[in-house]
């Protein structure tokens, strides 16, 4: 049962932003090397995400925090926690799901990465059924790009993006009884850094778009984001943007558990988000890998809000 906060707590014009969003927490760490983004949520929710939204004038369906696994658990593969996975990533299809029926905008919080498998398809699933493509833009300092043969840690969180694009165990890629969910030539990675070499070529082999931190730094972010729209949006009727805060420079967001110094600085993913939010194609945002424990006083939760509430600008 999801709770609906009411605007009128705050007088402020409903002009520019989205009517409504759809709220769902995925408080999931089983699928990365340490324990913490699972507090993800708490800690977003706790720098003031649905007061932020609501004193924009946007309608809040919060449907909760998902009850999905905690504890780890053995994997048949050298897959770790694959049951959990499996299990979160079917809980987080469901929610997904039902967020896209509730609102204009579904807004997920991670959690790991590896929360995206069941995000990305519940949502592409919901637009299949409208008869619609969908696109992607995938801000992260990292590929996510490994598969179950090619993982050098096991780690899960490392191949969501391979996973959405059809590379991977069947029983996520084929989430929903279609794959891919995404087409590649409507697919767009942005912010990247850290990839290993074995990764790069899987993905441009896919036939993915990346602009990697270098691309940001030499023609700016509005450029970028510019031509990734483009791409994302041929022929879709809306974008998916799934959002690893580690694509920040690590100095101004320190609470991840990956990461890579170079990053994107903070005013440039809000002009990013705000782009991308006023473009009027988001349908659905993951923000992921805050992890508060490596925080400095909730500060990448604060930025996870402030790039929320960019989104939600129209
Ligand atoms: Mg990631
Ligand atoms: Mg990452």
């Amino acid at each position: 049962m999801s709770h609906v906060y009411p605007t009128t707590l705050f007088a402020q014009p409903t002009a520019g932003t989205c009517d409504d969003a759809a709220l769902v927490g995925i408080p999931f760490d089983l699928g990365g090397k340490r324990r913490g983004p699972s507090l993800g949520p708490r800690a977003i929710r706790f720098a003031g995400l649905v007061e932020r939204l609501v004193h924009l004038g946007i309608r809040v369906h919060d449907m909760g925090d998902l009850a999905v696994p905690d504890a780890p658990v053995a994997s048949p593969w050298a897959l770790n926690n694959l049951p959990a996975v499996q299990e979160m990533a079917r809980m987080g299809y469901e929610a997904a799901r039902q967020a896209m029926t509730t609102a204009q905008l579904a807004i997920f919080l991670g959690g790991d990465h590896s929360v995206s498998m069941g995000t990305l398809a519940g949502v592409s699933s919901w637009m299949r059924e409208q008869g619609q493509h969908l696109g992607l833009i995938w801000f992260d300092a990292h590929g996510d790009f490994q598969t179950p043969q090619t993982t050098p840690t096991g780690h899960m969180h490392g191949m969501p993006f391979a996973t959405s694009l059809g590379l991977g165990l069947k029983d996520l890629t084929h989430l929903g009884g279609f794959a891919p969910k995404v087409a590649p030539e409507r697919a767009v990675l942005i912010g990247a850094r850290d990839i290993d070499p074995d990764e790069q070529i899987r993905l441009e082999q896919t036939g993915i778009t990346i602009f990697p931190m270098e691309a940001v730094e030499e023609r700016g972010i509005r450029r970028v984001v510019d031509e990734a729209l483009a791409i994302a949006s041929r022929g879709a009727g809306g974008v998916h943007v799934s959002f690893d805060l580690d694509v920040l420079d690590p100095r101004e967001a320190p609470g991840t558990g990956s990461p890579a110094s170079e990053g994107m600085a903070f005013r440039e993913a809000r002009r990013a988000l705000r782009m991308i939010g006023q473009s009027g194609l988001l349908r659905s945002i993951d923000l992921v890998e805050v992890d508060p424990l490596l925080d400095h006083r909730n500060e990448t939760a604060r930025i996870a809000v402030e790039l929320l509430a960019c989104a939600c600008i129209r």
